[in-house]
């Protein structure tokens, strides 16, 4: 059997849930289906989450939310018009609409998204709906609990021949809806899969598989046929946002690979996302590329800082103390740097600052923002020599200054550090020189 999750953009209109019906439809294996809430029609559209967020806002601004909220009803009301469905959820958007603006939590604002979507998708396509309120846990600490939400999703499951499941949220100990971050609907798809040990998920989406590179930075990039969880990994994290990074652990301990899919392309393989690559020889030397801005570098320097034993733990100490997580560490004999958000930063960039010249007496620590990473990654840079040479030569050709690297232990990737403006100048520059 085969867990399918379909993408905002692949439910966001009747004509749209058509298409998702004749893929589920053509074949019985796919059981379960995993539903996100309306997304994009068109380029300036809005996502019904975002409109949902922006209720949740206004509320908290004392503002009327009835005619903005009227919105919504409608996206909805097309939806069921268009496609003829006998169905009626008035009471739940007026249920809906009363809890928003009784301060229900922004988590159950936006879930409602995916909620209302998956009411509509489980009658047309006449299966039964499983609100992931009743098989999604989260602990009280707001991280996600894997073991109990594996535990009742299979005893859910068994119920079940065919069902439609919310994605993008569960509950907490106390019963209040909570969120996974932006793009979580992946996460529960792969929950699911788990869960059922699915031989196989797909995971529909608007393009035709996980891409060489970011479709809106670099022009039609090649689609790649293979890739693994790993390499798949690094580039989600640094921001291939075609799959949700953290889509991967469930059905990676599975071993369940997960099919990229387009729904607007039904018959395109795709993508197929696998453990190990030994029998696919890749066709480039390198699988993809994606970068990511919003970076700071904290620069430490001592004089023989080298022979100071425990520096680079009292510097992470201090990070530690102040709840920011590094992203890369590269150093020299009297010098340390460490990468991180900037976003995590900010609010605490004096207290890091003090903290660092009282525990380690350096000779200067200084911070730079506007840094972009971006990340080469291929599981065929092992055998290839030179590649990191040919990154330097295309990023220096095209006149780009390198402000860090860091070469990755496994070779699976090259991590570089750019300005933030010359992020997407040097993602094209990587990609024509190792796809022509
Ligand atoms: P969905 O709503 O189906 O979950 P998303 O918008 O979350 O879809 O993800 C698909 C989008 O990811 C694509 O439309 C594309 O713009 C973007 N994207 C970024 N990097 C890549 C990549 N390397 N390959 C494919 N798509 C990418
Ligand atoms: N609808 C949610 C979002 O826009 C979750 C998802 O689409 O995966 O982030
Ligand atoms: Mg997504």
């Amino acid at each position: 059997m085969k867990v399918v999750k379909f993408g905002g953009s692949s439910l966001a209109d009747s004509e749209q849930f058509r298409k998702v019906a004749s893929i589920v439809k053509a074949d019985p294996d796919r059981r379960f289906v995993v539903a996100s809430a309306p997304g994009k029609r068109f380029s300036s559209d809005v996502k019904v989450t975002d409109m949902l967020y922006r209720c949740y806002e206004m509320v908290r601004n004392h503002e009327d939310i009835t005619e903005y909220y009227q919105q919504i009803c409608e996206r909805y009301n097309s939806i069921i018009r268009d496609l003829g469905l006998n169905f009626d959820i008035t009471g739940e958007l007026e249920y809906i609409r009363n809890a928003i603006q009784h301060h229900s939590g922004r988590d159950f604002a936006a879930s409602r998204g995916e909620y209302l979507n998956s009411l509509i998708l489980a009658k047309f396509l006449g299966f039964d709906f499983i609100d992931a309120e009743s098989v999604v846990f989260f602990h009280e600490n707001g991280l996600y609990d894997d073991e109990k939400t594996d535990e009742e999703m299979r005893k859910e499951l068994k119920k079940h021949e065919y069902a439609v499941i919310p994605g993008f949220y569960g509950v907490m100990p106390n019963g209040t809806i909570k969120t996974f971050s932006r793009g979580g609907s992946d996460i529960t798809g792969s929950i699911v899969a788990r869960a059922a040990d699915a031989e196989l998920y797909e995971n529909w989406t608007d393009v035709s598989g996980c891409l060489m590179a970011d479709p809106r930075i670099v022009k039609d990039p090649l689609p790649i046929k293979t890739i693994t969880y790993r390499e798949l990994r690094e580039l989600s994290y640094m921001g291939a946002s075609v799959l949700h990074e953290d889509a991967i652990f469930p059905v990676r301990y599975a071993g369940i690979p997960i099919n990229i899919r387009n729904t607007n392309e039904p018959d395109a393989p795709g993508t197929m996302i696998v453990a190990s690559t030994n029998e696919y020889d890749s066709e480039h030397v390198i699988t993809g590329i994606a970068g990511r801005k919003g970076f700071s570098v904290i620069n430490v320097e001592k004089d023989m800082m080298n022979s100071e034993i425990g520096f680079g733990r009292k510097i992470l100490d201090v990070l530690e103390d102040n709840d920011i997580s590094f992203e890369h560490l590269p150093s020299g004999v009297d010098t340390m740097s460490v990468v991180v958000a900037t976003q995590y930063l900010d609010a605490r960039r004096e207290r890091v600052l003090t903290s660092i010249n009282k525990r380690v007496r350096p000779d200067s620590v200084v911070i730079e923002d506007g840094l972009a990473l971006l990340a080469v990654v291929g599981r065929g840079m092992v055998k290839a020599k030179g590649t990191a040479a040919r990154v330097f030569v295309a990023l220096s050709d095209a006149g780009i200054n390198i402000r860090m690297i860091d070469q990755g232990s496994s070779e699976l990737n090259i991590i570089v550090g750019v300005e933030e403006h010359d992020l997407e100048k040097a993602l094209n520059a990587i990609y024509l020189e190792f796809v022509k």
